[in-house]
């Protein structure tokens, strides 16, 4: 079994029994939140036993969890700790990460409660925030300095095309942002720097000082794809701070400041909202510049999403094709067509063309912010992080001949591709 696997939260049952075409926003209600008890807020636990950190700190192998803030100590993927050689393990079909994932780090933890995200809140309760879930796998901590020690000795053996650093919901992570940035370019300089900004504690001044400082990419992640997806899973309907406004006000400041082809936004396909919900959004973001990263939406264990099913892959595949083809091939949402229910029911794309597109693999890849491959090959690959390995949702390395076979059958599912030369 893969170490990114990650069986002890199987898929409920019932959502496997029936055939499913796309997630409705009727079923896909996240849960009430249980109550924090105080003596488990804003991790009082962590700060009560005040135990030092040494070194890289592992999730769920000490039995205190260490009081490590940023910037003196930064999270990263298990990918990212595997590619660096700070962690043992093995990935499935791939050896490494092209990207370095970085996410600050408090005991208090991400003050936002997002339905879907295994950092949230409410998870206070029972889980120190050092030790919780993201993306479906576990987030080592390290000194940030051990970080930029073993990059400025070539230790990733140049196999890191970007660093990224998610910058959660904490009243210090814009001061702390700078700090790592800042840090970062001042010693490494083969490795461009992307930041997963949080709009609702920012400025536009703070998005013009972040290119200043020197990031080369900025992102936000809208994540719900239209308002009432939002405000239900990452607003009011959580108790959780975030605003549509707000982010889109970010978002069009990213716009005008790091200009074309250098911000982004990531949306989740699958919680309720219709394919013309995403595919507008990714219509809106390509006309001002910039590119959609999209994630396939998947019960994070502990979410408050948990008991709800993945996106379809019918659903999933024709979005990420979708998108594939406004963000990289020059087409458009208003030469697509939909059912009264926003479901795409056609591409609007020459046939034989749109074959090849999907005999290339590259549309149903990982999306992100682009390594040093291609523009629309992204660095950010996040092995495993919205499906398991048995049935890959966005794919972190090319598609071989099997994998295509797949991705067209389950695009077959949800609406005829027109014939197709047999084989391939
Ligand atoms: S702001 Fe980001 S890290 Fe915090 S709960 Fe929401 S999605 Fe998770």
């Amino acid at each position: 079994m893969s170490c990114l696997d990650m069986p002890r939260h199987p898929v409920p049952d019932f959502l496997n029994k029936t055939p499913r075409d796309y997630n409705d926003a009727e079923s896909m209600r996240p849960r009430v939140p249980s109550p924090v008890p105080l003596e488990a807020r804003n991790g009082a636990r962590v700060k009560a036993q005040s135990a030092a950190p040494h070194g890289v700190y592992l999730p769920n192998n000490n039995i205190l969890t260490p009081a490590m803030r940023s910037p003196a100590y930064v999270q990263m993927s298990t990918a990212a700790a595997i590619t660096l050689g700070i962690m043992k393990g093995m990935m499935h079909r791939t050896s490494c990460t092209r990207c370095l994932n970085l996410l600050l780090t408090y005991p208090e933890g991400c003050r936002a409660n997002c339905a879907y995200c295994g950092l949230a809140r409410h998870r206070e309760a029972e889980r120190n925030y050092a030790d919780r879930n993201f993306i479906r796998v576990d987030w080592p901590a390290v000194p940030y300095d051990d970080v930029l020690d073993i990059m400025e000795a070539g230790g990733d053996g140049g196999r890191f095309h970007r660093m990224c650093i998610s910058m959660i919901t904490h009243p210090n992570s814009d001061a702390d942002t700078r700090v790592v940035l800042r840090r970062w370019v001042e010693r490494i300089h083969h490795v461009p720097v992307s930041i997963l900004s949080n709009p609702t504690t920012m400025t536009r001044q703070d998005v013009q000082e972040l290119k200043d400082l020197g990031a080369e990419i900025f992102t936000v992640a809208l994540d719900a794809a239209n308002p009432e997806i939002f405000d239900r899973t990452r607003g009011r309907g959580v108790a959780s701070p975030h605003s549509w406004q707000k982010y889109w006000e970010i978002l069009r400041a990213a716009a005008e400041i790091f200009g074309p082809e250098k911000f982004g936004a990531h949306i989740i396909v699958g919680m309720g909202e219709s394919d013309y919900d995403v595919l507008t959004q990714v219509q809106t973001i390509r006309d001002m510049g910039g590119h959609s990263h999209m994630f396939a939406f998947f019960p994070e264990r502990g979410s408050l999403m948990d008991h709800l099913p993945p996106v379809p892959r019918p659903q999933w595949r024709r979005v990420q094709l979708a998108r594939y083809l406004i963000d990289y091939r020059g087409h458009r949402l208003e030469r697509m067509r939909f059912d009264e229910a926003g479901r795409l029911i056609d591409f609007g794309y020459p046939q034989d063309e749109l074959q090849a597109i999907i005999d290339a693999g590259t549309a149903f890849r990982t999306s992100g912010c682009p390594g040093k491959e291609a523009a629309d090959i992204s660095a950010c690959d996040r092995p495993y992080g919205d499906s398991p390995p048995s049935d890959i949702a966005s794919y972190p390395f090319p598609l071989k001949r099997r994998d295509i076979k797949r991705v067209r059958a389950q695009l077959e599912q949800g609406l005829p591709l027109g014939p197709h030369e047999p084989g391939r």
